[in-house]
């Protein structure tokens, strides 16, 4: 029986859609306060107005913005991602050093903001959402592999430091999921590599997966949800693959 999340408040950022969305929903259902946060502002309403969460419309590029976000929550879920497609030859180092700011920066300056609140209650979850990229690279991501990298070492500080503190943090890992930032890869894909955008899914998104189909963000949610509840505490530092057998191979 999965412990109930009545009295905790989280807060996920990019929660206007995909897994973030999924994230709201899941902790929401399960009796969390959920704040969401997402710099599409009709997302975020439209989230809030469906699940009841509270949305801050924020650029999480921005440090200043991450000042004016809640930082008393028990649960943290680090979800907001970009992706850009382009050998490093041609990646342009402004959207490199944008890409590391909102997924690794963004990630480090929110646990520094939650961090005392949960110490203080001696509770706490971090999420962290990752990527199968954190653990293995591709050709073409050099900003997003470099970003996923750098988060899986935060999120095992953070389990280091939380642990006296009751507070646990962890790397979900999916591989590719059904949602925008997957479909807005297919012709960015079919370009970079010469194939013909149909052929993206099975050539490129599964061909290292032994499941050969993408994941729902509900099924991404649904280990984010158990990871914030009172069975998971004793895992902490752990890097979650849920990729249908990619990193097996
Ligand atoms: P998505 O594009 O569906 O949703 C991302 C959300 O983040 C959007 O609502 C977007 O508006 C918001 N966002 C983007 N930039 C922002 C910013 N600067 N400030 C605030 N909000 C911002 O993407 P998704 O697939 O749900 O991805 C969510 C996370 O999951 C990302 O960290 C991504 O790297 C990771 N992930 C996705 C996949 C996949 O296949 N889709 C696989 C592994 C990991």
């Amino acid at each position: 029986m999965t412990s109930s999340l009545h009295g905790r408040n989280a807060l996920v950022t990019g929660g206007g859609s995909g897994i973030g969305r999924a994230c709201v929903r899941v902790l929401g259902a399960a009796g969390a306060k959920v704040h969401l946060v997402d710099v599409d502002p009709a997302a975020a309403a439209a989230v809030a107005e469906e699940t009841g969460a509270l949305a801050h419309v924020a650029d999480l590029t921005d440090p200043a913005a991450v000042e004016g976000l809640p930082a008393d929550v028990d649960i943290l879920v680090n979800n907001a991602g970009i992706q850009h497609i382009a050998p490093i030859p041609d990646f342009p180092p402004e959207t490199f050093a944008a890409i590391q700011q909102l997924m690794v920066t963004t990630p480090f300056l929110l646990m520094r903001r939650c961090l005392p609140a949960m110490y203080a209650r001696g509770w706490g979850r971090i999420v962290n959402i990752s990527s199968v990229h954190g653990l293995r690279a591709s050709p073409h991501k050099a900003a997003y592999v470099a970003a996923k990298h750098g988060l899986e070492g935060l999120s095992k500080v953070a389990a280091l430091e939380g642990a006296a503190h009751g507070v646990t943090s962890n790397c979900v890992d999916p591989g590719y999921v059904r949602t925008a930032l997957v479909e807005n890869q297919i012709a960015d894909q079919a370009r970079s590599r010469g194939i013909a955008e149909r052929d993206v899914v099975d050539e490129v998104f599964l061909s290292r997966t032994a499941v050969k189909r993408l994941i729902e963000p509900e099924e991404v949610a649904a280990l984010v949800r158990w990871l914030c509840g009172d069975d998971a505490g004793y895992l902490t530092g752990a890097s979650i693959p849920v990729d249908g057998g990619w990193t097996a191979g």
